[in-house]
Formats: structure tokens, sequence, C-alpha cells
């Protein structure tokens, strides 16, 4: 039985990877970083082989004892899926320096705190890394110069890393979600979530659910040929 560690696993896109993970039969650590109730609500419901942790995915010595405590509990870590996010939309003219290296740091900063602890042992095991990255850092969105980088960003580690360790069996690829409907998009009002489904060609928001069966299809060896490669599911927006 493998196992997999995701980050930010507690709600939204992160909580259906752990779920499709565990129903496929991955043993699953993941983590949150401020909602412990969310995230032992999704402990107790999974039950055996799966594992909550508290943890800043901006935190890197924190990284080190969570995937430590994760492999003693459940065993090498072959899987891993970065997925931990935030956003902190504003114009450039306004943006502070806080909001832009919150932003950096969570997801960008993040991608290598957790993916630099675990490659080691991939490295002797065979394994996938699994970013996920955003449709903003594809094409770039007005009003989030600090989020359309940060994933920019986690787009090139993703090519440079498959590269690098693709001799080792460890795959390293990201998908780029449009507008998916979870609590990060629900503060949206009625008229712009109107407007922004207008300009998406299949005429709706994906679900969480459907990213986690291309995370599971990236994580799993069906895709043992795939890699350095990422992943548009925006219904045709990119
Ligand atoms: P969400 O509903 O806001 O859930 C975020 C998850 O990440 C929660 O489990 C949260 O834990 C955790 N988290 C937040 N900050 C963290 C930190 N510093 N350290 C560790 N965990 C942290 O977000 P989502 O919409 O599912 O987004 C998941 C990923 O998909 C993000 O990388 C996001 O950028 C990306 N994405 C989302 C969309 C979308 O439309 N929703 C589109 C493209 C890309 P707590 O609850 O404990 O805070």
């Amino acid at each position: 039985m493998s196992t997999a560690l995701v980050t930010g696993g507690s709600r939204g896109i992160g909580r259906s990877i752990v779920e499709a993970l565990h129903a496929a039969g991955y043993k699953v650590a993941f983590t949150y970083a401020s909602n412990p109730d969310a995230a032992a609500e999704l402990q107790t419901k999974l039950g055996e082989n799966a594992l909550a942790f508290q943890a800043d995915v901006k935190d890197f010595d924190r990284a080190v004892e969570v995937i430590e405590a994760a492999k003693t509990a459940l065993g090498p870590i072959t899987v891993l899926v970065n997925n931990a996010g935030i956003r902190k939309d504003v114009s450039l003219a306004r943006m502070t320096q806080d909001q832009w290296r919150d932003v950096i740091d969570t997801n960008l900063t993040g991608v290598f705190n957790y993916s630099r602890n675990v490659i080691g042992g991939m490295m002797r095991t065979g394994g996938s890394i699994v970013n996920v990255t955003s449709v903003s850092g594809v094409i770039g969105m007005a009003g989030q110069a600090n989020y359309s980088a940060s994933k920019a960003g986690v787009i090139g580690f993703t090519r440079a890393l498959a590269k690098e360790v693709a001799r080792f069996e460890v795959r390293v690829n990201a998908i780029a979600p449009g507008f998916i409907d979870t609590d990060m998009t629900s503060s949206m009002d009625e008229a712009t979530r109107k407007k922004l489904y207008a300009g998406i060609p299949a005429g709706r928001a994906g679900t969480a659910d459907e990213v986690a069966k291309l995370a599971l299809y990236l994580a799993s060896s069906d895709s043992a040929y795939v890699t350095g490669q990422v992943w548009n599911m925006d219904g045709g927006l990119s």
C-alpha cells in the first residue's frame, strides 16, 4: 500500500484529493493550517490510514517534522501533492509587501519546503509529485500579480524538477485548475460570478472532485510515462 502526503488537505480541492487517494487504497497524511475542526472531521471520517498534521507550509522545519512523522506512522512517502495555497487579490498599485510575501511564501516556497524534504526518499523508492498551480499562473489574471507569479513559479519548478529526477523514476507534474467551487472562491458575489462564468467556454465552474480525479491519475502508475507536464483543467478558459 503506497503512502501519500497532501498539503492543505482539510478543505476544498485538497480534501477531495485526500478522499480520492484514500478511496483508491493509499495511506494518506495531510496538513492543514488553521482549522483543526475540518481536519479532525476528515480524519475521523476516513478512519484507518489517514493522519492530519497542523503545519504551515511556509515553515521548512515543520515540513521536516511532518514528513518524518508521516513516514514513521504510514511508511515511505511515494506521492506528494503540493496543494496548499492562498490568494490575496489586489491591484499592484495597492499591493503591500506582506500581501506579496505571504502569497509567494505560501504558494511557491511551500512547494519547495515539501518537495525538498521528500525528494531524497523518493529518489530511492520512485514516486510522483503533483503540484496544484492555477490558470492564473498560465495566462495571468488582473489583480493577481502576486498569485499569478507564485503559480507561474510552481510551473517552472515542476518542469525543472521533472528533468532532474526522471532517471530516478520520480515524476513531477502540475495541475492548473481554472475556477473551481471551493471556499476560496465562495466569497464572490453573484454578479461577479455570472460575469466570470460567461468568460468560461464550458459556462460553469469546475468541481474539486474533477480535479481530484486528475490528481489520482498523475499520482498512479497509470501515468508512468508522463512527467514535466502542466495539465490545464479550466473548462477551456486558457
Ligand atoms: P481552500 O478551499 O481555501 O482550502 C485551502 C486548504 O489549504 C485548506 O485545507 C487550508 O487549511 C490549507 N492551507 C491554507 N494555507 C495554508 C498554509 N499556509 N499551510 C498549510 N495549509 C494551508 O482552497 P482551494 O480552493 O481548495 O485551493 C487549493 C489549491 O488549488 C490552492 O493552491 C489554490 O491556489 C489552487 N487553485 C484553486 C482554484 C479555485 O478556483 N478554487 C483555482 C486554481 C487553483 P485551513 O483550513 O486549516 O486553513
